[in-house]
C-alpha cells in the first residue's frame, strides 16, 4: 500500500538497493551490489549533483529512482508518496523524465524531431492522434529549447551533437515533468556547447519550477549547476553537503582527491598538492570489507580494513562516511586528520 505525506521534500530515497545478479558459474550466480544502500532528499526547485568515477554507482542511482530498474531493496518516495504498485510507477513517470549521456544513440534514427518528441505526448495522452493542436504544442517546446520550426522534420543525423541534446531535453520537457534525470548530459560535448546546455538547463529550471539529479563525473560542471553535491564510491554515499561546504570543507579522503584533481587557472592554487588515487575500482561483486574505499586510501588504519564507517551529519546538512571525521589544515596548508586510532599528516 502507498502511503502519503505532507511538507516532504519532491524526492526522498530511503537505504535504496540495486543488486543484478550475474552469473559466476553454471547456474550459480552472485549479487553485483551497483547500488547499496543509499540515502538523500532532493528539495522542491532543488539540483542535486552526483559525481563518483565510472562505475560508482551513479547512473543505476538516477535509472532506479524513475523505476527503470526495479529496485532491489528501499524506498523512493515522490511528492509526500511512497512509489510501490504499478499505478504509483505510471503516475511517477508523468511527472518524471530522463536525459541521456549520448546525444547519438539516444534518439530514434528513423524519427524526425517532430514524431521523437511528439511520441511521449501520445504515450501519455496529452494529444490523441491527429490532433492539429500538436503540432503547435510540439514547435513552442521546441522554441524553448532553442530549436527553430523548420527543424521539425528532420531526422537526428542532420543535427549537431549540441543539438541532437536540445532534441532530447524537448523530448523530456514537453511531458511537463516535475523531476528530471541529466545523465552525463553534457560530457559528450565540447566545452563551448556544454555551457550552452547548462545554461538552457538553468533557464528551464527556472521558467518551469524543475527539479533535477545531474549526474557527472565531471566536478567543476557539478560545482556550476548544483546546490548540494553527493560523491558514491562502490555503490554508497560517501560525502553529501551542500556545493559550497563541499569545496570549501570536504571531509572525505575520496572527495579530497577528487577535487585535488579538478585543473585550474588559478595561479595560487597551482602548486596545491594533486592526490593520485592508486588502483582501481574494486568489483562490486566482491567489494572490500570494513570501509570500502581501505584499498585505496591514503588515510586508512587498521580499524578502516574491518569496520565499515558509519555516514555521519559532521554539520548541518554535511554527511561524511569516514572514521577520520576531523580535519585540520596545518600552517604549510597540509591536511592533519584524526581518527580514533592514529593522527596522519596528507
Ligand atoms: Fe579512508 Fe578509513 Fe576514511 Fe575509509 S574510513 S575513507 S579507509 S580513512
Amino acid at each position: 500500500m502507498s502511503e502519503i505525506r505532507n511538507d516532504t521534500p519532491l524526492i526522498e530515497v530511503r537505504n535504496l538497493k540495486e543488486h543484478f545478479p550475474i552469473q559466476v558459474s553454471g547456474l550459480k550466480t552472485k549479487p553485483l551490489k551497483a547500488v547499496d544502500g543509499v540515502s538523500f532528499t532532493i528539495n522542491r526547485g532543488e539540483t542535486l549533483g552526483l559525481v563518483g568515477e565510472s562505475g560508482c554507482g551513479k547512473t543505476t542511482v538516477g535509472r532506479t529512482l524513475l523505476h527503470l530498474y526495479k529496485p532491489t531493496a528501499g524506498e523512493i518516495w515522490f511528492d509526500g508518496k511512497q512509489i510501490v504498485t504499478k499505478q504509483d510507477i505510471l503516475e511517477y513517470r508523468k511527472k518524471s523524465a530522463m536525459v541521456f549521456q549520448d546525444p547519438y544513440s539516444s534518439l530514434n534514427p528513423r524519427m524526425t524531431v517532430g514524431q521523437i518528441i511528439g511520441e511521449g505526448l501520445m504515450t501519455h495522452k496529452f494529444f490523441k492522434a491527429g490532433d492539429p493542436k500538436m503540432k503547435e504544442y510540439i514547435l513552442n517546446v521546441m522554441e524553448q529549447c532553442g530549436l527553430q520550426g523548420y527543424m521539425l522534420h528532420r531526422y537526428p543525423h542532420q543535427f549537431s551533437g549540441g543539438q541532437r541534446q536540445r532534441i532530447c531535453i524537448a523530448r523530456a520537457l514537453a511531458v511537463k515533468p516535475k523531476f528530471i534525470v541529466c545523465d552525463e548530459c553534457v560530457s559528450a560535448l565540447d566545452v563551448s556547447i556544454q555551457s550552452q546546455i547548462i545554461n538552457l538547463l538553468e533557464e528551464l529550471k527556472e521558467k518551469e519550477d524543475l527539479t533535477y539529479l545531474f549526474i557527472s563525473h565531471d566536478l567543476s560542471v557539478v560545482r556550476y549547476i548544483s546546490d548540494r553535491i553527493g560523491v558514491m564510491y562502490l555503490g554508497n554515499m560517501v560525502e553529501l553537503g551542500d556545493a559550497d561546504t563541499l569545496f570549501k570543507d570536504p571531509r572525505h579522503p575520496y572527495t579530497i582527491a577528487l577535487l585535488s584533481s579538478i585543473p585550474t587557472t588559478d595561479m595560487n592554487a597551482l602548486d596545491k598538492e594533486r592526490i593520485i588515487l592508486e588502483g582501481n575500482i574494486p568489483s562490486p561483486v566482491k567489494p572490500p570489507e570494513g570501509c570500502k574505499f581501505h584499498t585505496r586510501c591514503y588515510m586508512a588504519c587498521d580499524k578502516c580494513k574491518v569496520v565499515p564507517p558509519p555516514y555521519v551529519e559532521v554539520t548541518p546538512g554535511h554527511h561524511v562516511a569516514c572514521h577520520f571525521l576531523d580535519k585540520k589544515v596545518d600552517e604549510n596548508g597540509k591536511y592533519l586528520f584524526e581518527c580514533t586510532t592514529k593522527t596522519v599528516e596528507r
